[in-house]
């Protein structure tokens, strides 16, 4: 499909440039052909003036007309020759940056053509899952009730991990740089900051895991719902990559040029080789204590990450395995 764009891309180019080239030659062409009609006019003229007669034809005015004739098919001549080089580097050229424009469209392809598939993979899986345990109890004449609540019970907990999925899909394309603008407002650090670790809350007391907070009652140009998303994907996370009776430390950071956030827990921390992966759609620490034990589909620090992008902020992530992580976000400023 992208060979073809590509040569079609290619003649587009070359035509676009042989358009412009044959109109430059043919005004050259013209020019040159009144010039030399001018200029044997007043070598004619001088000559007269000097005294001298032009001989009669066929040597006078006609020698004259030949002279110029000649000269304007040597121009053209050139010209057409030069129109081929033209043509031919046009080609080669046309075809390199043909090759370089869609360069970024075929690779933003491939990776939505894998985005796809990795999100009807994941969706597939727990569908498969659901269908056949239905079926399965449905079969089962002789289920009791204790049974019969214990599959739907494990059903809902199938569903409410298929919403989370649907939500973090519906997330990534609605936080998509290109497809939504910030709208900016004067917000307390100290109140989303209090708010971001209330969402957390339930499952870090039943972990008995400490938050804490630091920021100042000053407040900062944010969106406050795209900035409290983000904020609750890592306490999220934290929270479950913490073991029981860790803590986690939330601190929002006025600084004079930009907004810094850290998240700084005491879990199980991120291996190097998977440090520069983390942040990729659907990707996961492929290790028993984080993917086997903890929920999650890879997917929120890639909606964090779009997040970030929108506010053109960046993001970096200290970690030690075993000890924890810490997730530092800067976020510009208007100053
Ligand atoms: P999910 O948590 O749903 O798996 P994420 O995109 O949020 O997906 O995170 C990707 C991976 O990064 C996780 O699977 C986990 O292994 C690792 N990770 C993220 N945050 C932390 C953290 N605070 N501590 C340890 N590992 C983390």
């Amino acid at each position: 499909m992208f060979r073809s764009a590509r040569l079609k891309l290619t003649a587009w180019y070359v035509l676009m440039i042989m358009l412009v080239s044959i109109f430059f030659s043919a005004a050259i062409y013209r020019g040159v052909g009144r010039e030399f009609e001018r200029r044997f006019a007043n070598i004619e003229t001088r000559l007269r003036g000097q005294g001298f007669q032009p001989p009669p034809p066929p040597f006078g005015r006609v020698q004259f007309f030949e002279d110029i004739q000649s000269a304007r098919q040597r121009v053209f001549v050139l010209l057409t020759s030069a129109n081929g080089v033209i043509l031919v580097l046009a080609t080669g050229a046309g075809y390199v940056l043909a090759g370089r424009t869609l360069a970024p469209i075929e690779k933003a392809m491939e990776e939505q053509k894998r985005f796809v598939s990795d999100a009807s993979h994941e969706l597939r899986t727990p569908l498969t899952a659901l269908k056949t345990s239905i079926e399965v109890g449905l079969r089962d004449k002789k289920m009791t009730l204790k049974e019969v609540r214990a599959l739907v019970k494990s059903n809902l907990e199938e569903v409410e991990s298929l919403r989370e999925l649907t939500n973090h899909l519906l997330e990534l394309s609605r936080y998509q740089a290109n497809g939504r603008q910030l709208v900016f407002k004067q917000f307390r650090l100290d109140q989303l900051g209090r708010e971001a670790l209330e969402t957390v809350r339930p499952l870090a007391t039943q972990k008995k895991i400490t938050l804490k907070l630091k920021a100042k009652k000053e407040t900062a140009e944010i969106e406050k719902e795209s900035l409290l998303r983000l904020l609750v994907i890592l306490l999220d996370n934290a929270v479950k990559y913490t073991p029981r009776g860790g803590s986690i430390f939330l601190s929002l950071i006025q600084k004079p040029r930009e907004l810094k956030v850290v998240v700084k827990d005491t879990g199980v921390g991120v291996a190097k080789k998977d440090l520069p992966h983390i942040f990729e759609r659907f990707y996961r620490v492929d290790q028993s204590r984080s993917r086997q034990k903890v929920a999650g589909y890879g997917l929120g620090l890639s909606v964090a990450k779009e997040i970030i992008e929108l506010y053109h902020g960046d993001i970096k992530v200290d970690s030690v395995l075993g000890k924890g992580s810490v997730f530092t976000v800067q976020l510009p400023q208007k100053s």
